[in-house]
């Protein structure tokens, strides 16, 4: 049997793993296509031409969930340990380098603020209590602003876990309450991100280049720069199954027959028509228009609801973008004067968020190096915005409409830090217009399941799948999704790792109320 990937990210990485490693399959049966010149999807990371480092986005991962990812990454070896998994290496360099925020949040008068309490009311207490204990079906499509009233978006907690997480008010009330439960241990440290596990290196070096590495040594076929357009069913009777993929490879037209093998869709991606600036550009505004990156997805599920409604995803760029920006200094006066007043050594800190900045704007200053091709003398980290579309407090104009020297000069007013030490340094802006997608109000049956139940060989691995009780914007929902839906259409005995309750454990849940009360 032959299996086809739509999509290189890890979704289908993963995907194409568990086929060899659970599902005995060869991998020279395994394709994998991807639209864009790379594989590994949103996991990016590199350095372009000028020097400078970009990256669209850093990941957080913890150890007490991540359940699949850690389970699939105990079976790849690390690039630079090469008796090493990289579940090992990864924990190891945790071992290492624990996360200790000691400035999560700071004022506008730089203050590093008092994030020991929550700052909550006996009102804002009730009113999250009720959305968390509230069941999905009553939550529906409704938006965090429909349960939580005003005050509420002021709190402590607000800021800490909006930015660590990516959260706007206008989200969907179920995401939110899926992640107070998922993620319920973490909010009796959530003002130290002391859960929060980092990789070795940025992910696209950490995690991609390993797991490519591994399919490689076992023939796994990439198509780069492969559009798949189209997907031809046949209607086998009480099953639907893919007939024929069209794609469009580097502006060829061509087919594959799929009839009698499986097919993995990504459909759908947070990272789809996504841009990068220059220093004295900003990125450029494209939409799924220009990408084309909704288009299967969305042509498939007309008239199929079993496969979704991607329009609940994608229609509203407002609702779903920001901005996220990656700073190469080639001095070390930023991270020296950085680590002096957050009193964290860099890879310690975790999110710093300026939290009555207009543009809502964090920083967070990775271990170095953070490249593994990285100069001595050179230090990355990377930053992102919440609201790029208001205008700044240091530039007069919104974060969108900014080069990297116009982000660095906010940056230096909110720190009080003169703009020269940046002199030596590049900023690269990225707009993301769907990277919040997935947050969107939505239905329950607005994501297909990873195999819908009247598919006989298409899967959906992706961020826009129904998974129960786990939370998307994360690595572990998309490796999970691969998963479940490799050993379902597998019928492999092996059980996907479960999902860790800890929000029915009574240390934690007493932990939580202790902080919430405090
Ligand atoms: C800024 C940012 C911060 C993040 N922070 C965290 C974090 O802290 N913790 C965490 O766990 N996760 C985080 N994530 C999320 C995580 O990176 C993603 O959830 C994950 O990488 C998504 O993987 P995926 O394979 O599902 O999709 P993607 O990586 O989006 O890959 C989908 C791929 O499919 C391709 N594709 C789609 N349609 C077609 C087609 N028709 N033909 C060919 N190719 C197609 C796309 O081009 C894309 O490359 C973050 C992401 C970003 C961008």
């Amino acid at each position: 049997m032959k299996a086809y990937f739509i999509g290189g990210g890890i979704g289908s990485l993963a995907g194409a793993a568990f086929l060899i490693r659970d599902g005995g399959f060869a991998g020279d049966d395994i394709t994998i296509f991807e639209k864009l010149p790379l594989m590994g999807g949103s996991l990016d990371g590199a350095r372009l031409l000028d020097g400078s480092y970009s990256l669209r986005g850093g990941r957080m991962l913890t150890t007490d969930h991540y359940e699949c990812t850690w389970d699939l990454l105990s079976s790849i070896s690390s690039l630079e340990h090469r008796t090493q998994t990289v579940r090992d290496e990864t924990l190891a360099f945790n071992v290492q380098h624990k996360a200790n925020s000691r400035a999560r949040l700071v004022d506008r008068n730089r203050f590093k603020v008092d994030v020991t309490r929550m700052g909550f009311t006996m009102r804002d207490r009730t009113e999250l209590f009720r959305l968390t204990e509230a069941s999905e079906e009553l939550l529906g499509n409704s938006r965090i602003t429909d349960w939580l009233s005003a005050p509420f978006f002021e709190t402590n907690f607000w800021y800490m876990w909006q930015t660590t997480f990516a959260f706007q008010p206008w989200h969907s009330a179920v995401e939110l309450k899926r992640y107070l439960h998922r993620f319920m241990n973490e909010f009796p440290r959530i003002e130290t991100l002391g859960g929060v596990k980092r990789t070795v290196y940025n992910q696209y070096d950490a995690i991609v280049r390993p797991l490519m590495n591994w399919l490689e040594e076992r023939n796994v076929r990439f198509v780069h720069d492969a559009r798949v357009t189209d997907i031809e069913f046949v209607d086998g009777g009480a099953k639907l199954s893919a007939g024929r993929l069209v794609l469009d490879i580097g502006g060829k037209g061509s087919t594959v027959s799929v009839e009698d093998g499986l097919v993995f869709f990504e459909n759908g991606s947070m990272t789809d028509a996504s841009s990068l600036g220059s220093m004295t550009s900003p990125p450029e505004r494209l939409t799924k228009a220009d990408s084309h990156g909704w288009e299967l997805w969305e042509k498939i599920a007309a008239g199929r609801p079993e496969f979704g409604n991607p329009a609940v995803f994608n229609s509203s760029i407002p609702e779903s973008y920001w901005a996220s920006f990656t700073i190469t200094c080639r001095d070390s006066r930023f991270f020296d004067q950085m680590e002096a007043f957050t009193g964290n050594v860099a890879g310690t800190g975790g999110l710093v968020t300026f939290k009555d900045s207009n543009w809502l704007m964090s920083v967070v200053l990775y271990h170095q190096p953070h490249f593994p091709d990285q100069e001595k003398d050179v230090q990355v980290f990377w930053g992102y915005a919440l609201h790029p579309d208001r205008v700044g407090d240091f530039v007069a104009k919104p974060m969108s409409d900014c080069g990297g020297a116009e982000i660095m000069r906010e940056l230096c007013g909110h720190l009080n830090f003169d703009p020269a030490i940046f002199e030596k340094a590049s900023c690269i802006p990225c707009r993301m217009p769907y990277i919040t997608s997935m947050f969107m109000p939505r239905e329950k049956s607005d994501r297909p399941l990873p195999v819908p139940p009247n598919c006989s060989n298409l899967a959906f691995v992706s961020q826009f799948v129904e998974i129960p009780d786990d939370v998307v914007f994360t690595v572990e929902y998309s490796i999970r999704a691969a998963q479940m839906a490799v050993y379902e259409l597998l019928k492999i005995k092996r059980p996907v790792p479960a999902i860790t309750r800890h929000d029915k454990s009574i240390r934690v849940l007493i932990d939580t109320i202790q902080k919430a009360f405090a």
